[in-house]
Order: C-alpha cells, then sequence, then structure tokens
C-alpha cells in the first residue's frame, strides 16, 4: 500500500457525489477515501484504519466503519461479501469478480466478458430475474502454489 496522492479526478468525483447527495466532505471523510483509493486491493475497514492511524492517531475505527458504509451508499466503493473474508471494500465499480487463494486469502479482480455477456440457463428464471451476477473462485493463488510445490 503506498501513500500516493489522489488524482485531481477522483478528487473532482467524491466532491461531486458528495454535494449531490447533500453530505458534507469532512476531513476524515476525505482521508478515508484516500486511503480506500491508494489501498487498491480490497481493504478491509480494519486494514484502512490501520493505515489512517499513522497520518490520523485519533481516528476512530467505528468513524472508519460509518464512513464505508456511507461510501458504499454513494455507490463510492462497493462492500464485498465474500466467502471466508472480513466485510473488504472494492473501489473498482467495473463488472468483474474475484479469485481468492484460500491460502493467502487475496483477492485479484478477474474480468470476463464473457461470462457477463452469456445468457442463462432457462430454469433460472422460474427462480426469479437476475440483476447482477458476480462470480467467486476459489483457488491457490500462484504465489501459493509455488510454496505448497505443487
Ligand atoms: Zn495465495
Ligand atoms: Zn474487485
Amino acid at each position: 500500500m503506498t501513500n500516493a496522492e489522489l488524482n485531481d479526478q477522483d478528487l473532482d468525483q467524491i466532491r461531486r457525489i458528495c454535494e449531490e447527495a447533500g453530505i458534507k466532505l469532512t476531513h476524515q471523510r476525505l482521508e478515508i477515501f484516500k486511503e480506500l483509493m491508494t489501498a487498491r486491493d480490497h481493504p478491509s475497514a480494519e486494514d484502512i484504519h490501520r493505515h489512517l492511524q499513522k497520518r490520523m492517531p485519533t481516528v476512530a475505527i467505528d468513524t472508519v466503519y460509518r464512513t464505508l458504509a456511507t461510501f458504499d451508499e454513494l455507490g463510492i466503493a462497493r462492500r464485498l461479501h465474500l466467502a471466508n473474508n472480513r466485510n473488504l471494500f472494492d473501489t473498482n465499480l467495473a463488472p468483474h469478480h474475484h479469485f481468492i487463494c484460500d491460502a493467502c486469502r487475496k483477492v485479484e479482480d478477474v474480468y470476463w466478458p464473457d461470462f457477463d455477456s452469456t445468457a442463462l440457463p432457462e430454469e433460472i428464471s422460474a427462480i426469479g430475474q437476475v440483476r447482477s451476477r458476480h462470480l467467486e473462485l476459489h483457488g491457490l493463488c500462484t504465489a501459493c502454489l509455488e510454496q505448497s510445490g505443487e
């Protein structure tokens, strides 16, 4: 994780979204947003809090939870509900899926446009209407594979 500064585009985007939602972009919210955007690797609220504490020692974990929930509602970030994982947050809002390493629990983005556009099996319509699809792929990442000698 780096502490790279946000680019102007990201900053404009969150300013505009907060303004439209009538939410004040406080210093804390902005700092949490910065941390989220520079993480780029599905951080948990705890990860963000830990990193933030280096710059803002008084920031409370509850503030981080609440702010991330707000970001999720505003569509700035997406809360992921993955099996075997704590609540993680994703700033990649493009349609994508996730590969989860069952050993190190790393979460990688997976793009599969063919899957996204494939017609769904007919029997699904008897169950209900699909609004989104998200695949959770489980296995071992290449680093863990090497370590296990497989
Ligand atoms: Zn792994
Ligand atoms: Zn993702």
